[in-house]
């Protein structure tokens, strides 16, 4: 402890440092709440009240003011050493354990915390020595609560916003006397008290204040304004719905918030108005409602096609008429596959090679029509046959041999011959 002394009066680093071991040992609720039965009961089975006794700390009457409570609640004041090796000794740590500990940052920064009352004498003073911490049900957050020990005015906090829970005895003093000062304005008050002027009639129909109010000018002559009704929540109405909610979720669970909402309207409503962030936390999840994409195997439908290239070929040979270059185009309308053939040939390597050795040279397709022209002639004159013969002996073109099956001109001259 020597080592380590405490310089200053930062005593708040010590009482945090002491009550992260409290909180890990459960003393401290999850809202920060020091649990002081339980802390007690077992400290007093630890320590004999004899052995305090002797060694002056004892702790008489347990009323909140003894002195485990001045080191963990509000330390103002240095305590003797002998008290702290006792806490350090029932939290099971050493001095040394205990100075390393990191306290988490308090949640509203370290006090004290001014004061923004406009009538308070200590406004813009750091007068505020003690925050209270709690959850509320409603927000689900930590929320810390200021209360000023000159004006009483309670200012609530949390990590977004503020907001003042009771103005104080101050407050609404000064408040009774401008609005009974009929010489000032319902303006000139909201500006002294740092608030507009229908905060200001509103505290003062709380406070029931004469209304209309005489003054400057008459001030609410309807009567004083509405003050909206505070909502007492009724806890078991709650947890009903809570529980309501939940049950429809887990007997419809493939259903949406709408779906649910539509299922249940009351009880959608009354959650989403009264816990609206519990609710948030207890709604089915979102599921993007976007149509599966069809894979396509690519390789798979290469093959497939590739393999109706040359059939379709050979049904083009056979084509009755007049002949038609046999081109990509053609193939690619002869297996239906045209379109696909033109946006994802890079993607269909193997059709691609079978459509380029399948395709007709322009030598071989005039061939062919020479051939047909021959064959249509000689079948009006059957003088050409002897032309057609010599024709048909030349060795048709094939823009890849090698892959492609030597047909239709061998076939027409056989016909041609038995002709
Ligand atoms: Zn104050």
């Amino acid at each position: 402890m020597l080592e380590n002394p405490i310089h200053g009066t930062d005593l708040g680093v010590l009482k945090e440092q002491y009550l992260v071991h409290a909180t890990k040992l459960g003393y401290v609720t999850s809202s920060g709440r020091i649990r002081w039965k339980k802390l007690l009961q077992e400290f007093d089975f630890r320590f004999s009240a004899k052995f305090l006794e002797l060694l002056q700390a004892p702790l008489l009457g347990r009323k909140s003011d003894h002195w485990l409570a001045r080191i963990l609640r509000n330390p103002r004041a240095v305590q003797a050493p002998i008290r702290h090796l006792l806490l350090m000794d029932f939290l099971g740590i050493t001095s040394e354990v205990l100075f390393r500990t990191k306290a988490p940052l308090p949640l509203f920064g370290v006090g004290p915390w001014k004061c923004d009352n406009s009538v308070c004498p200590d406004c813009g003073g750091p007068k505020i020595t003690t925050v209270e911490y709690m959850v509320s049900p409603e927000h689900g957050e930590s929320i810390g609560e200021f209360t000023c020990p000159t004006c009483g005015q309670v200012k609530c906090r949390t990590i977004q916003t503020g907001w003042v829970r009771d103005r104080g005895p101050l407050w609404n003093s000064e408040l009774e006397r401008l609005w009974n000062d009929a010489k000032i304005s319902v303006r000139y008050i909201g500006r002294k008290l740092a608030a507009d002027s229908l905060t200001v009639k509103r505290h003062a129909a709380k406070l029931g204040l004469q209304f209309p109010r005489k003054g400057i000018r008459v001030s609410g002559k309807n009567g004083p304004p509405r003050i909206a009704k505070k909502i007492h929540r009724d806890e078991s109405i709650l947890k009903r719905r809570q529980t309501e909610w939940l049950d429809l979720q887990s007997e419809n669970h493939m259903l949406s918030t709408t779906d649910l909402r539509n299922l249940a309207p009351a009880c959608y409503a009354y959650l989403y108005r009264n816990c609206r962030e519990w609710f948030k936390t207890h709604c089915p999840i979102k599921v993007c409602r976007v149509p599966p994409i069809q894979r396509v195997n690519w390789q798979t439908r290469d093959l497939e096609l590739s393999q109706q290239v040359a059939p379709a070929r050979k049904l083009l040979l056979q084509e009755v008429g007049r002949p038609h270059r046999i081109s990509i185009a053609a193939l690619g309308r002869q297996t239906h596959a045209l379109g696909l053939i033109q946006k994802h040939l890079p993607k269909l390597p193997l059709t691609g090679a079978s459509l380029a050795a399948a395709q007709e040279s322009k030598p071989h397709f005039a061939r062919r029509c020479k051939l047909w022209k021959a064959r249509r002639d000689a079948m009006n004159d059957q003088h050409h046959v002897g032309t057609l013969q010599s024709l048909h002996v030349q060795k048709p073109e094939m823009t890849n041999p090698r892959t492609t099956q030597p047909e239709n001109p061998f076939g027409i001259a056989v016909k041609l011959r038995q002709i």
